[in-house]
Order: structure tokens, then sequence, then C-alpha cells
């Protein structure tokens, strides 16, 4: 960049004067300065070059810098960089077509936002105003957004400085074996006993009142928990039994990331009313999520009028790089590629991980979404930070992988393996590697 701006130092110093972050206590960061990213690689401005295994927040699916949706973002500021959302443009009816095309079920109609937490905004107040019904139930352990509404669908700290309107927000249980509400000893028990519980909460806050069940169809920042055969299947059946819709927040494990197009599809036959998108949906290269609407849902709205909408709604440059995106997607075989690595790399690396150190409590997860569980101890399962903190082990185990050329996702005790669904299998390698060494360096339970 031949721009004044380039200057990496000077980045530094007026990010550190004027630029106000996300989540964090202001004076007490040392944020990194990116100076280029290419594929699955970042470089800092000492010229360090690491491997992300973050895909920064989980939405660069096909890596950095990735040719086609450049130039497809290129081309499209050429030909026309902005225009209305009530006008038609190629880019987003060509979007539009290409998410349809593979959602399950079909949802044939599209509304684009900015992001995912004004899609689950959006798809809670199209439930709502398709039911006439005002609850939204979801699980504890789940993110939906920062948002208003959407953060207090959330069941995460995160909440917990905005639950203080009346939202109409609900919390229950999901399952979780490992660190089981229902004191399971089985997948099939803790589905069971989830379901069971679920059912008895609809009772309790009256079918009557609920719009809708938002559920991350694999809960992702939350830790990766895959849900137990059955599962989905259940809150489907529980769903239409009571007149509730299902929302599948797939922003996170959507487009590709848990080796499917969508990880509803892990579900078999189940098919959402609504589903949300984001960050992979263009590789996160220009900022776009939109809500996948079922023809019933579609139908309320097609003689009244939807009270809701954005300025930036199906931004030009955003659909261009969704078109290339899907389109790469769809001509390499991207989502397979995924659930090949989950099937041949990490999922076998994980697991050896597990068997060489003791402090590695539990791995999960599928395609290029996993997560491992760090404890202190195997049997109690006592993480290595609380809940909703980190800790000064997790702060080593990090700056270990950081300084050994890794880029790692964490949240309280877990360390995610999400790196771009492009990954090669040398990189994918590499990164297990430099996660072990680590965790031999750094983690209390030591290793070889
Ligand atoms: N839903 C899920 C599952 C997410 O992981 C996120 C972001 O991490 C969101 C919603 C919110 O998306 P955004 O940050 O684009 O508003």
């Amino acid at each position: 960049l031949a721009r004044a701006y380039a200057d990496p130092d000077r980045a530094y110093e007026l990010d550190r004067r004027h630029v106000f972050h996300s989540w964090s206590a202001q004076a007490q960061l040392d944020p990194m300065v990116v100076t280029r990213a290419e594929g699955s690689h970042v470089w800092d401005r000492h010229g360090n070059k690491l491997l992300d295994f973050t895909s920064q927040l989980v939405f660069t699916n096909l890596g950095h810098q990735h040719p086609r949706i450049v130039e497809a973002i290129r081309q499209q500021a050429a030909d026309l960089c902005t225009v209305a959302p009530a006008y038609v443009n190629g880019a987003r009816s060509e979007a539009a077509r290409l998410i349809a095309k593979h959602t399950p079920g079909h949802l044939d109609r599209v509304l684009f936002t900015n992001g995912g937490a004004d899609a689950n905004e959006h798809a809670i107040r199209m439930a709502r105003l398709h039911t006439g019904k005002h609850k939204v139930l979801s699980t504890y352990r789940s993110y939906h957004g920062g948002t208003q509404l959407a953060v207090n669908v959330t069941g995460d700290p995160r909440r917990w400085a905005s639950d203080n309107g009346s939202t109409g927000t609900v919390h229950f249980f999901g399952p979780f074996l490992y660190r089981s509400a229902f004191h399971a000893t089985t997948e099939a028990e803790e589905c069971e006993r989830a379901l069971e519980h679920l059912e008895q909460v609809i009772a309790l806050e009256g079918a009557s009142t609920i719009a809708a069940i938002m559920l991350e169809s694999i809960p992702g920042t939350a830790g990766i928990m895959l849900p137990p055969a059955g599962y989905l299947e259940g809150v489907r059946e529980l769903c239409d039994r009571n007149g509730i819709l299902l929302i599948a927040d797939e922003v996170m494990a959507g487009f590709g990331r848990a080796g499917r197009w969508f990880a509803i599809e892990h579900a078999a036959g189940v098919v959402p009313d609504l589903l949300t998108f984001a960050k992979g949906v263009n590789s996160g290269y220009v900022p776009l999520g939109g809500v996948a609407i079922s023809d019933e849902v579609y139908r309320t709205f097609a003689d009244k009028a939807y009270p809701g909408g954005l300025t930036y709604s199906g931004h030009p440059l955003a659909c261009a790089a969704v078109v290339a995106t899907i389109e790469t997607m769809e001509d390499e075989g991207i989502v397979e590629r995924a659930a090949r690595l989950g099937e041949d790399i990490f999922g076998p690396g994980l697991r050896d991980l597990a068997q060489r150190h003791e402090g590695i409590g539990e791995v999960r997860g599928t395609g290029a979404f996993w997560a491992i569980e760090l404890v202190r101890d195997r049997a109690t399962r006592e993480p290595l930070a609380p809940y909703g903190q980190s800790s000064p082990e997790m702060g080593a185990i990090l700056a270990a992988c950081t300084r050994r050329g890794l880029l790692p996702f964490a949240n309280f005790n877990r360390i995610h393996v999400v790196p771009p669904l492009t990954i090669s299998d040398d990189e994918a390698r590499t990164g297990l590697a430099i996660l072990g060494d680590a965790l031999t360096e750094a983690s209390p339970a030591g290793g070889p």
C-alpha cells in the first residue's frame, strides 16, 4: 500500500489513540497489526508469518485474498459500486439464487442484512409476525450476535450486560454430554433428556406464547457441541407439534465449515423455517448476512408489507463476493474438502494430541470446525479457565502458539481449530504440530 496510512507503526499508534475495540477493556489492549495476509497466513508488523487457525472470526472460509473473490469485487466496483435495495441488481439476484439453491429444503427467498446479528433480529421479527406470538427460546451456551435482541437470545456471558429489557427471550439447555446438565452418560440419554427438558420448557412457558426456537445447528463459539443423533429431528417435531418456527442460525457453522453446505444437513431431512447466515457466505470480504425464508413464511408477507429493511441490504460489492465465493466452492469441491479435512487430518490429529496430552479433556468437531476442552484434571473435568473467563494457564498456551507461528482461536478453556477450508494438508498438519508443541511447553498437565 503506497498510502500514508500504510505505515504499520503509525497504524498502531492511531489505533490506540482513536479506535474503540469490540468486547474489550480498551486500555489493556495490545492488538496485532496485520500488514499482509494471503491464503491461510497473516503477517504482523515485525515480519512474523502466522498460520491462521482462526479464519479470523471464523469467516475467511476461502482464505485471504482469494483471487476470484478479489476480482469479482474489483469488477463490481468498476461496474456499479452501490445501489439502493429497492432496485434490481444482477449480483444481488444471482447471490440470492445461489444461496437458495444450497439451503436444505430450498428456502427460496433471501432477505439480505449487514451481518449475522441483524439476520437473527429479522428472522425473529418474521417469526413473531408470522405466528402472532412473541417469545423466542434459545440455548445456554450459544451466540447469536451483539445487537440488543440478538444478544438477549445469546446464551453466554456477553448477554449479561444487556439483558435488562423485556425481550421475550427464554433460555434452555441444549445437549452437551461432556458437561451434561442432565446427568446423562451416553449421547442417546443426553438426547432424550434434552428433548424432554425442552418439551417441559415449552409447556411451562406456554406454547401459545412462543414464536420460535432459535438454535445454532452446531453451536460455534460456545464450544462446537455436535448435537447427538435425533436431537434436531426431535426439536423440529416439538416445533411442529406446538406451532413454533425453527430458526437455524448457520452464521458460523454454514457454508462448508461443518463439511456440509449447512450444518443442519447432518440431521438428514430436518428443514428449518428460517435459516440465518453471514461470515462464510462470502468469506467475509465485504460485510453481508441474511435470512433464507420458507415458502410458508414468505406467504405471510406476499400481500402485506414486511416491516423492516436496511440501507445496504444486498450491497452489490458484498453480493459479487457471494457469487464468486459460492461458484468457487462449487467448482473446487470445497465442502467435500472440508469434510475430508475433518475425517483425515483434524479428527485423527486432534485425537492423537489428546492421547499425548493429559490436559485435553475432550476433542469434538467435524469438517474444519473443531474444539479441544482444556482441563486441569481429566477425571474431574475442571476447566483450565472458569466459564466466561480466561486464565494465566490459557494465556501461556495461546502465547506459546503465537510465538511458534500459529494464530489460535480461544474461548474460555477451549481452543478451536477453525482454519480456512482451503488450508493445505501440510499446513493443517503443521498447525496441529505447533499446537502440540505449545501444549508441551505451556500446559500445566505437560506432555511428551
Ligand atoms: N450467530 C452466530 C452463530 C455467530 O457465530 C455470530 C458471530 O460470531 C453471529 C450470529 C453474529 O454475527 P455478526 O457478528 O456478523 O453480527
